[in-house]
Order: C-alpha cells, then structure tokens, then sequence
C-alpha cells in the first residue's frame, strides 16, 4: 500500500516538475502554437468541418490523457535503464563520441532512432500489435495534430526502447535533445494536409505526401511507408510504396473513429477476442481435428 502512495506521489511531482520547468513550458506553448496554426489550416476546416472538429478533439483528449500519464512513462524508462545497467550490458563508451560537432551527433541520433522506429512501426503493424496502433490509425482527418494520436502503450514502447538504444550509445544528452524535437516537429510536418513530395530528396526525407499513404485506408497501402523520417529504410526493407499524390480515403476501417474512451480501451478489447479466437481453435483442435474446421474458425476473425 505504502508502494502505491509512493508510486502516486513520485509521478505528481514529477508531473508539477513538468509543468513548472520553464523548457516544458515552452514546449506546451509551442503545441499551443501549432494547434493555432492548424485552426487556421485551409482544408480540414473548409470541406469536412464537423469531422475536423470531431477529429481534433479527440486528439486533444488523447494527447491530455498522454501528458498526465507521461511521468509514468518516464518512471518506466528509468526502471529500464536500471535494469539494463543491473544486466551488466556492455555499452558504448560516451568518449567514442568526443570531439564531433553537436549536428553531427544529433545526425547520428536521429538514423538510430528512425531506424529503431522503422522496426517497431513493423512490428505495430502486426496483428498483436495493431490494436494499439490502431489509434493512431483512427483519425478520419489526417492534420498535423495526428502525430499526437497515439495510445499510451504505443508511447511506453516506443521511448522505452529509444531510451535504451540512446543510453547504450552513450550518445550526449543535447543530441539527444536535439534529435527528439527535430523528431517532433518533423512528426507534426509530415501529417499535415498537403501534397509535397519532395522531389528528389524523397527517399532522403519523409514527405507529406509519403506519410499520407501510410494512413490511406486502401489493401495495397497497410503496412507500407514505416518509416518517420527516412524512407530510404523502407525502399531498403520492401515497403516503400508512393504511387503519386494520395487521393486514397485515410482512417482505419473497423476502429471507433474519435470515441476516446472506446479507443483507449480499445487494444484490451481486442485481444481479449484475439485471446478468445485463439483458445477456441486451440480446443478444437485438442477435441478433434477435422479438415476445414480450422479455416471456419479464422474466418469468423
Ligand atoms: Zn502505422
Ligand atoms: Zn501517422
């Protein structure tokens, strides 16, 4: 019990320290700023305007929910640093990355992250994995404030894991810093409502218009274009896929579209039934086996 109350009362203060650190509340300005520049953003508001409202408010709330329980993710990310240093793991010396110019390293710290990002963006797109990025996924109005569209567990995972390739680099904390709100603002950028390709540069720095075909609700578009910042990893790994400007509808077919308590519940949901249809047809199969049976179950899925 006594745990407990000590668990709240870490991520309160942690959560008071947050909004008292004048650099955070630069950065809550600076997400005040892009949500003003967003109203003022022509499509999403003059075509389909009520489900822009809708869409940008339950990216609101998701974010809200987010920033509350953010110093609990950052409680984690410590406990995995911890145990990481408890492992003994052998890590990189941080005197490897002496005497390099603060670009440079905030360079490399950024193709490690994207690159990290490419693997677990895949992995998202698994079945296990999809009903928590499903939330992302959700929004029928892709803007600029759909990089804030993501489930909490989405957020655990993904700093969870930079925060331990980071440390085991050894990289220093200002390009770390400085890789991270490159990273956010490139998020933002990539999500807004407009056609730009860049040209040649394409494969060298995600587009507009290469991230929207990642949200395009069409067959030949799931799982194609993970990568954030560079998609020369997908055009590598296979999954590279921009055909021309993206007319295609956005959203996910299937997912409660900005009902944000259906969506924060919405992975639990759905792997109960996974968990259901899985133990099913493992029962059938003990019981009794018989052909066709098995493709009757996976259909009902
Ligand atoms: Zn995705
Ligand atoms: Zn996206």
């Amino acid at each position: 019990m006594g745990n407990i109350a000590n668990s709240i009362t870490f991520v309160f203060d942690a959560w008071r320290g947050q909004v008292s650190d004048p650099g955070k509340q630069f950065l809550f300005a600076a997400m005040l700023l892009l949500l003003a520049a967003h109203m003022g953003w022509r499509s999403s508001w003059s075509r389909r305007a009520i489900d822009a409202v809708e869409s940008v408010k339950a990216t609101l709330a998701i974010f809200l929910i987010n920033a509350l329980l953010a110093p609990a993710v950052w409680l984690l990310s410590e406990q995995f640093k911890a145990l990481y240093a408890l492992l003994g793991i052998p890590s990189v010396p941080g005197s490897v990355w002496e005497g390099l110019p603060v670009w440079l390293l905030s360079l490399i710290a950024i193709v490690a992250q994207d690159f990290a990002n490419y693997w677990n963006h895949r992995a998202m797109h698994l079945k296990w994995l999809w009903p928590v990025h499903a939330i992302h996924h959700s929004d029928p109005v892709v803007n600029g404030l759909t990089a804030y569209r993501i489930h909490i567990l989405e957020a655990l995972v993904m700093w969870g894991s930079y925060t331990i390739m980071l440390t085991w680099l050894g990289m220093p904390a200002d390009a770390i810093g400085i890789g991270a709100l490159f990273l956010t603002l490139h998020n933002v950028y990539i999500h807004i409502n407009v056609d730009w390709g860049h040209g040649p540069l394409r494969l060298l720095i995600a587009s507009p218009r290469f991230h929207r075909w990642h949200h395009a609700d069409v067959p030949e578009a799931h799982g194609k274009n993970l990568a954030n910042v560079i998609p020369l990893f997908d055009w590598l790994f296979g999954t590279y896929r921009v055909p021309g400007p993206c007319d295609a509808p956005v959203g996910a077919a299937g997912v409660p579209r900005n009902d944000v308590v259906k969506l924060t519940l919405w992975p639990l949901l759905q792997w109960a039934r996974q968990a259901t249809l899985w133990v099913e047809a493992v029962r059938a199969r003990i019981v009794g086996w018989r052909p066709g049976q098995d493709d009757a179950l996976r259909h009902q899925d």
